[in-house]
């Protein structure tokens, strides 16, 4: 049986398990079943930082130049950029179809939430750079990781010979990272039962029905997004088979479904790429950015909950509102880290964009792990398939494996 199999049926294992469990076993089932989880995704957690490190100066090196550098990077941003606002519009498109809002009649009383404010741009430029890798790595700044890598990966290639050695101990460390995350996954159905059972068990139908509407509009735009534009863009741009590609990513999209964190896939997202014969060069630069500034299910959500709440309290909005819902909503889920709960906090700047009341997010914030599981897993499915669009364009210029 392969692992995507025994994923998956530990996952339906953990939902009859905490279905059974329900309200009153979801105390047990958080202490006892959850650890197995938590742990799983200490050991996962545990690679990211030498991994994407690692994987990343090889990356650079074997790209050989600088220029091949930018045009990768540019490919891949603008690839990044467009499949957010594709998702971001299908979630416009989705609340004001399906209006999830309407009728609803829940009090908000005593529901507080406080708005995180937008950082200024200038600001989240200058904080790429690392004034120490060490303390970035310490903090697992993704976006201050890459760069020293880039930076050790153009040193080392331009040192050329004298610098073999510390390149060979690089390449080193990222294989021995590599073989690592292969054991790890070896236990990833106990994670994954572990880390679904105790949302299973403490968000029961009782407190899904009430916004039902939500997260169905939030689960079927995750997944049209999914099979449309991500199938689409493997088959034309990538030139392979929609279902090879969702057979292939289905462990890391599983994972990322019940531990609703991006960067915490990583690893596992970088072993499926390998798996498919995607070229390590291409992933191990594409899919660490992705996994930092690509959230095209956040996006989708973030457009969903801000007609929801727009509905919930009678606003109707102006064209140059649903704009600004694509503008702040692009930026927001750039900025959003690829943590359990992250996009709800930008959720709150898109609502004070709007000059809509914070407190209509405090509804969202109930069910906001059940959003999480699918958004999380389009986000790290959509990292996939731009790396596999980059990978098909930079190959046939110039094979690099
Ligand atoms: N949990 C998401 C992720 O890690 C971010 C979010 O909350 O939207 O990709």
């Amino acid at each position: 049986m392969n692992l995507s199999t025994k994923i998956l049926i530990a996952l339906g294992l953990g939902i009859i398990a905490g279905l059974q469990l329900g309200a009153e076993g979801a105390a047990f089932a958080k202490a006892w079943i959850g650890p197995l989880g938590t742990i799983f995704m200490n050991l996962i957690k545990m690679v990211i930082v030498p991994l994407v490190f690692s994987s990343l100066v090889m990356g650079v090196c074997g790209l050989g130049d600088v220029r091949k550098l930018g045009r990768v990077g540019l490919k891949t941003v603008a690839l990044y950029l467009i499949t957010t606002a594709f998702a971001i519009a299908l979630g416009i498109a989705f609340g004001v179809l399906v209006e999830p809002g309407a009728g609803l009649n829940m009090s908000t009383e005593g529901l507080k939430v406080t708005a995180k404010a937008a950082p200024p741009i200038m600001k989240v430029i200058i904080d790429i750079f690392p004034t120490n890798p060490l303390g970035a790595m310490v903090k697992a700044n993704m976006l201050q990781i890459i760069l020293f890598a880039l930076f050790v990966g153009v040193g080392i290639v331009a040192v050329g010979e004298k610098a073999e050695a510390l390149k060979n101990t690089i390449d080193g460390l990222a294989e021995v990272c590599y073989k690592m995350v292969a054991i790890i996954m070896s236990f990833a159905p106990f994670g994954v039962f572990g880390l679904i059972t105790p949302v299973v068990a403490a968000n029961g139908p009782a407190v899904l029905l009430p916004l039902l509407k939500v997260i169905i509009c939030v689960y079927v735009g995750c997944l049209l997004h999914a099979i449309i534009v991500y199938g689409a863009l493997v088959a034309t741009l990538g030139k392979m088979s929609p279902m090879e590609f969702f057979k292939g990513v289905a462990p890391a999209s599983l994972l990322a479904f019940s531990s609703c964190s991006s960067s915490g896939t990583l690893p596992l997202t970088m072993d499926c790429m390998r798996k498919m014969g995607v070229s390590q060069n291409i992933s191990s630069f594409v899919l660490p950015l992705g996994a930092t500034i690509n959230m095209d299910g956040t996006a989708l959500y973030q457009g969903v909950c801000a007609l929801f709440v727009a509905q919930i309290y009678g606003v109707e909005l102006t064209g140059a509102q649903y704009i600004t819902i694509m503008l702040t909503g692009t930026l927001a889920s750039i900025g959003t880290a690829g943590v359990p709960g992250a996009g709800f906090i930008m959720l709150t700047m898109i609502l004070t964009a709007l000059g809509l009341p914070l407190e209509g997010s405090a509804l969202i914030a109930g069910i906001d792990r059940i959003l999480d599981m699918p958004r999380t897993s389009v986000n790290v499915t959509g990292d996939a398939a731009v790396t596999v669009v980059v990978d098909r364009s930079e190959t046939k210029e110039e094979p690099l494996y």
